[in-house]
């Protein structure tokens, strides 16, 4: 049966593969809604979710490969929802209305196609998100506004090209070499027409980076406006300058060591101006010096420890017995969690490098 459904209606599949009674009672509750006429402008799925006041969807591997895999804006304006799953749905884009679940706690996008733009600026409106899922996807790099979001205690992001070692070729370059003048070559079509009074709104809405989402002063129309056309700009990373993303400006690299327990994670910003660009490369790279300073001391303190301890012992024990002594502290204090481990390989390649990296 739910083979016959066309896949925009993909979330009835699901439901009546999953839970038919909850599905009947819903239409039960909808047939005496619409015969009392108080009918509400909302869709069938919006008004399915508010129905039900899920806490969680897990909607894992809904769309196939060449679907039409734009994700409805129901499913984000579902408040109690604290947990949103979306492995495996190749998805490019995750829409801006993200930034409308106010209770987001995890988010998983585990496995789709997702790049640096694809993931928008208003997902720091989600001030509870404490777990960001991004493994296997196509970032070169981390967005730069998840720094400002103090809520995440966990982000996962191996697989991402090579793990990012694409980007940290940047690593041991100079503060002009992280800054890279992006041109605006694409023709925005919709310049050649005076825009609307509400479009400039919106453009000034979005500048200022507050979330115009819980902002009962701005309509719900103007909301849904601002959402469809907030991907057409990009947001300074540091002043409130927002720009036609088909107009030039900033890519800036940066380094942040540690993050989240772990060494060394790029960083990928957008900014206006060449000197926003400075204004946020300079301070994150006067950071990841003394980060690497810091961890230069905690090594050569963790050698000089090494070798006392090696001195004692060979005055005492055998020679087998110290060798694996050493092994098991260099096991428990260099080595990380399983799923850190490429961060603890970058580490290592860190501790042995970043010196030249320092001086320059
Ligand atoms: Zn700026």
């Amino acid at each position: 049966m739910s083979q016959e459904i066309s896949h925009n209606l993909w979330y009835l599949t699901v439901t009546l593969d999953k839970k038919k009674e909850r599905f009947l009672n819903f239409i039960k509750r909808e047939l005496q809604r619409s015969e009392e006429k108080h009918f509400p402008k909302e869709t069938l799925l919006g008004r399915y979710l508010n129905c039900h006041q899920f806490t969680e969807l897990h909607l894992d591997g809904i769309f196939k490969y060449g679907d039409d895999n734009n994700l409805p804006k129901e499913l984000f304006k579902c408040p109690s929802v604290r947990w949103l799953s979306l492995k495996y749905n190749y998805l490019d884009k995750i829409p801006p209305d993200i930034g409308r679940m106010q209770n987001l706690e995890y988010l998983a996008l585990t496995n789709n196609k997702l790049q640096n733009k694809s993931i928008p600026y208003t997902l720091t409106f989600c001030t509870k998100l404490h777990t960001l899922m991004l493994d296997n996807n196509l970032l070169d790099a981390l967005p730069g506004f998840l720094l400002k979001m103090s809520s995440l205690v966990t982000v996962h992001r191996h697989g991402n090209h090579n793990y990012f070692k694409s980007t940290f070729m940047w690593y041991h370059t100079d503060v002009n070499e992280r800054i890279l003048e992006t041109s605006g070559s694409i023709v925005d079509q919709s310049q050649r027409e005076p825009e609307s009074l509400q479009f400039w709104a919106a453009q000034a809405i979005i500048g200022l980076k507050v979330n115009f989402y819980s902002d009962d002063s701005v309509t719900p129309v103007l909301k849904d406006f601002i959402s469809d056309i907030y991907t057409r700009f990009n947001v300074c990373g540091l002043c409130n300058e927002t720009r036609l993303a088909s107009k030039s400006g900033f890519k800036v690299i940066t380094f942040k060591n540690p993050y989240l327990g772990n060494t060394c994670v790029p960083f990928q910003h957008w900014a206006c101006s060449y000197r926003c660009a400075t204004d946020i490369e300079v301070p994150a790279r006067e950071e990841q010096i003394a980060a690497a300073r810091e961890l230069d001391r905690q090594y050569d303190a963790y050698i000089r420890e090494c070798q006392k301890q090696c001195n004692v012992s060979f005055s005492s024990v055998s020679s087998s017995a110290v060798a694996v002594r050493l092994l098991s502290h260099g096991t428990s204090d260099l080595s990380g969690p399983d799923d850190q481990a490429p961060d603890a390989m970058e580490g290592d390649w860190q501790r042995r490098s970043h010196k030249n990296c320092c001086v320059s």
